[in-house]
């Protein structure tokens, strides 16, 4: 049986290493950044892709939070703190909010939906480069995961002033910061497009 062997080079490093174990996850032995993963079908990203998808609907409309000040009970969801900052005069806040946590984790979910369904069924997606452009240049816009945090640090600081409760918006959220950091971290140009050049 002939062995085919590949050189590869390490991006992080420039180590230069030969490899004759196709489809398999190589490490770089200097600096242990993965230099070429194991090919599957991107089944991964296509598994992360539909649960973000399923959790966002509930962490949109879930409250997040209700609290009590003086006899009032306030209950918030994300909408609700969209129509708050529009409100209270904070409108480029309102849209920075709106674009970085409602409007692009939303549309990278969607490209990413139809971009690796297509290529776990072996197809060329008809959109592929409109998919592979949101997918790489979306992808530092996506800010659920700041977003959580800060939310998580005013309700710290809202518990000194009133009654907070916790709703499971604020689970949903988080699990969908989650899901879409995880999806963020698996793009590998080099693999989509291996997986394209070989789709039929
Ligand atoms: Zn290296």
């Amino acid at each position: 049986m002939k062995i085919e062997t590949k050189l590869l080079c390490c991006r992080a490093c420039g180590l230069m290493m030969q490899n004759n174990i196709p489809d398999f996850t190589v490490k770089c032995p200097r600096c242990l950044v993965v230099v070429s993963k194991k090919h599957h079908k991107l089944y991964y990203e296509l598994i992360l892709a539909i649960a973000a998808f399923l959790c966002y609907f509930p962490a949109m409309y879930l409250p997040i939070l209700s609290f009590q000040l003086g006899s009032q009970v306030q209950e918030g969801n994300m909408l609700f703190a969209l129509k708050y900052f529009f409100n209270g005069g904070y409108e480029i806040l309102g849209v920075i909010v709106f674009f970085t946590t409602i409007f692009t984790p939303l549309l990278y979910i969607i490209a990413a939906i139809f971009m690796y369904g297509a290529l776990y069924e072996n197809r060329k997606p008809v959109l592929m480069k409109l998919y592979f452009k949101v997918l790489h240049d979306l992808r530092e816009w996506v800010m659920l995961d700041i977003y959580v945090v800060s939310v998580l640090v005013s309700i710290i600081k809202l518990e000194e002033m009133a009654d907070v409760i916790y709703g499971p918006g604020i689970i949903m959220l988080t699990v969908l910061a989650a899901l879409n950091f995880l999806l963020v971290n698996a793009f590998s140009p080099k693999h989509i497009w291996d997986t394209y050049h070989n789709a039929k």
